[in-house]
């Protein structure tokens, strides 16, 4: 307690903080691991993390080739739920957010989980069957959902244009109170600082260029910082995935596409829930801070540069106002872009590869935020025991060679 008191916080000002004890090491990469995670984003961070806590494995290296959550884990707008359509898609969001309900605990770090609810609006009577079809399967997996009235919905956000001549008029909307925002930031620096505790070496400025094999089992990686051997390597790399799956020699069924996001001038206090349209094409919350967190669907290009096209955020802006007229008058700050790996069915891949020791976590798209703990805590069973556990076995790579699809085209939505 006395090191966050507020003189010390005057004491670390004055010294320029020198004095503050880092929340994770700096180590110099040693020459061997048991297990090499390569991205330290949420995803890497979380595998690192559950492997050490979950399954004993103690000597285990995350290699990042900037700074750690500087990829998508914080670039995203952090919606967290888990109302997918399939069994196979609702169970594996369910675990992630049951971790996310007891993670700051488990961290010994406030994450920031903020169970505020998420609306997914309906527009039109098709709209409203969708709605109500997933609303039925959600409670047939379990997942708490329900469908709201447009006085409902209302009542609870008095901002939103619920006008019946509005261009798209609100007919109703599904609601998943459990779900909510988390701060993304803290969620990276969380994950570090509990894996780092439990003998993690976290390693920045540490890029993988080449991955090494024998034959038909993995051997090591090299990068900037050397060649470093391992018998087990499990890739989270996002938007890079399929960069480093051409330097293991495979190819992943992934596109790549840039994904904004937005964020206006901060607010007082006018929205305390998450909206999403999938029919205008937008989504909006408000941080903590008081700034509008807005977004849409990916840029339709494929390409990796992390920014986005005037286009696309004429047309979310447009989304916008049309829900909220009165936003209008705020004025943006900033936007910026991500890379995310799309796979055909909007499903991520978690699982081993054919080559031997070599695991791929990846193509979870514009919603792989709110998987974080979830895929990390399956991703480490996989590594673990070389087998998947029972959530991700069916987001192998296998399925595309057996056509067993997931097809979450129409929960993932505007796609978060
Ligand atoms: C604008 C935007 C909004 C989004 N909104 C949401 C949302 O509201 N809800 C939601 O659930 N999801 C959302 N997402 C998706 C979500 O951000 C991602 O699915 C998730 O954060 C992926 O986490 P990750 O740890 O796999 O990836 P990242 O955080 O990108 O981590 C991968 C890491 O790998 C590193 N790396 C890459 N190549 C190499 C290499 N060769 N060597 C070493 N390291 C390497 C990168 O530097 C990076 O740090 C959004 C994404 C974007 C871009």
């Amino acid at each position: 307690m006395k090191e966050y008191s507020a003189f010390s916080l005057l004491r670390h000002a004055a010294s320029h903080n020198r004095n503050w004890r880092r929340a994770w090491r700096s180590p110099e990469p040693r020459r061997r691991y048991d297990v090499i995670i390569v991205g330290g984003g949420g995803h890497g961070l979380a595998t690192a993390y559950y492997l050490a806590k979950e399954h004993g494995v103690r000597n285990i290296a995350v290699l990042e080739k900037d700074w750690i959550g500087g990829g998508n884990t914080g670039r995203n707008t952090t919606i967290v739920r888990s109302n997918y359509l399939c069994p196979e898609s609702s169970l594996l969001y369910e675990k992630s957010l049951k971790l996310w309900e007891g993670l700051s605990q488990d961290l010994n770090y406030n994450v920031m989980f903020s169970q505020r609810g998420v609306y997914n609006l309906g527009h039109s009577l098709q709209d409203m069957r969708d709605i109500e079809r997933r609303v039925s399967a959600n409670r047939l997996n379990g997942i708490d959902a329900e469908v709201v009235t447009v006085a409902q919905i209302k009542k609870a956000i008095p901002l939103i244009n619920t006008s019946p001549t509005a261009r798209y008029p609100i007919l109703g909307a599904s609601l998943q109170r459990r779900a909510g925002v988390a701060r993304h930031d803290a969620v990276a620096w969380g994950f570090a600082r509990a894996a780092d505790a439990r003998g993690v070496d976290i390693i920045e400025q540490c890029r993988v260029t080449g991955v090494n094999r024998d034959g038909g089992k993995v051997t090591g990686v090299e990068t900037t910082r050397g060649t470093i051997h391992s018998d087990k390597i499990g890739i989270v790399v996002a938007g890079n995935a399929s960069v480093l799956a051409a330097m293991a020699g495979m190819r992943l069924p992934i596109q790549s596409h840039p994904l904004q996001a937005f964020v206006s001038e901060p607010l007082k206090r006018v929205l305390d829930t998450v909206v999403m349209s999938g029919a205008v094409h937008g989504y909006i919350s408000q941080s903590d801070k008081g700034d509008l967190v807005i977004g849409a669907g990916i840029d339709a290009y494929v390409g990796y540069g992390q920014r986005g096209s005037f286009q696309t955020i004429e047309h979310t802006m447009a989304a916008i106002i049309q829900l909220f007229p009165t936003f209008s008058r705020v004025r943006m700050l900033r936007m910026w872009g991500g890379i995310v790996d799309i796979c055909p069915d909007a499903c991520p891949i978690i699982g081993k590869t054919s080559v031997d020791g070599l695991y791929f976590n990846c193509g979870w798209g514009t919603g792989g935020f709110k998987a974080t703990p979830g895929s990390g805590w399956t991703f480490a069973h996989t590594i673990a025991k070389d087998e998947p556990h029972e959530l991700n076995a069916p987001f192998s790579l296998e399925r595309f060679i057996s056509g067993a699809l997931i097809d979450e085209h129409g929960a993932a939505a505007v796609a978060h």
